[in-house]
């Protein structure tokens, strides 16, 4: 059964909302033991409370995920709380929107930090339990801004979307030898808090440009973060998944 994570220990940063939280839902759905990270205690709370209400039992450390020292609290946190830490999902991210010609360096760092130290981070300070657990898996939260495509005011951010794969694959290639997979997830447009932030009008010109004809969800992510995670996706390392309805494929308007 793909789907079968009793006992499994899994950390999700950025979980107290958006894709994290649908992604910690569905885990803790299916059997796992879930802890997720983030900056706001009171986002937090409000997730929990909401998820316990659903009969799910997840926990939460808030930390920031470019402050290693608070991501070590959170690793001690976890051994606390999990059997194992069997998944890591790399899923926090921040993208502020701002033409280069306004850009600050500092605004610039920033994003990086957050998005692309955060993601190794993330990776380094988990990785002790990962190894013990003789399990493995990484899932990181990537885009198809960056990677695949490009969109005026995000220069600071795709240049970390894009990175975090090339940190997947050395990664990858790194950690081979423990049998942990490390594989990217590329969103397309998936209707969270921060991409309503973007306004009605971008939503709506985003829905109408997508071959499937609406944005994604998170549980869209979510799913494909349970296959990874799974047993049977075990020989898969250093891959992407683009999940984004046909977003990319279309050459002009014309090719609808
Ligand atoms: P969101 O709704 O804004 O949620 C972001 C989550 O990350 C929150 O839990 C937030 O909590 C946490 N976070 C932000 N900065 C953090 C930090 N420094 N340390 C710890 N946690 C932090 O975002 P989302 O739309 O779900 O996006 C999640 C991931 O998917 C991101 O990596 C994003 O790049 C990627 N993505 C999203 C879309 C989309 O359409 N939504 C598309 C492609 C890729 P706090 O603020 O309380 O810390």
């Amino acid at each position: 059964m793909l789907t079968d994570f009793n006992n499994k220990g899994v950390i999700i940063t950025g979980g107290s909302r958006g894709i994290g939280k649908g992604i910690a839902k569905a885990f803790a759905t299916y059997g796992a033991q879930v802890l997720i990270i983030s900056r706001d205690k009171n986002t937090c709370d409000a997730t929990i409370e909401e998820l316990n209400q659903c009969g799910l039992h997840i926990f939460a450390f808030n930390a920031d995920v470019s402050n290693e020292e608070q991501m070590q609290q959170a690793f001690l946190y976890a051994q606390q709380k999990l059997n194992n830490i069997d998944v890591v999902c790399a899923n926090a991210g921040w993208y502020p929107n701002q033409l280069i010609e306004n850009l600050s360096v500092e605004e610039w760092g920033q994003v990086m930090d957050v998005n692309l130290k955060g993601t190794f981070i993330a990776l380094k300070v988990f990785l002790p339990g990962l190894k013990r657990a003789q399990y493995g898996r990484v899932i990181i939260t990537s885009s198809i801004t960056g990677p695949i495509t490009g969109y005026k005011g995000w220069s600071h951010y795709a240049a970390t979307k894009a990175g975090q794969l090339g940190f997947m694959r050395s990664a990858a290639l790194e950690l081979a030898r423990y049998n942990i997979t490390v594989n990217a997830i590329l969103p397309g447009n998936i209707l969270t808090d921060g991409l309503v932030d973007m306004g009605e009008d971008y939503l709506q010109k985003m829905s109408d440009s997508i071959p499937l004809k609406r944005l994604g969800s998170v549980a869209d992510i979510a799913n494909t973060a349970l296959f990874l995670a799974s047993k049977e996706a075990g020989y898969i390392t250093a891959q992407t998944i683009i999940v984004d309805g046909g977003q990319i494929i279309p050459e002009s308007l014309e090719a609808f």
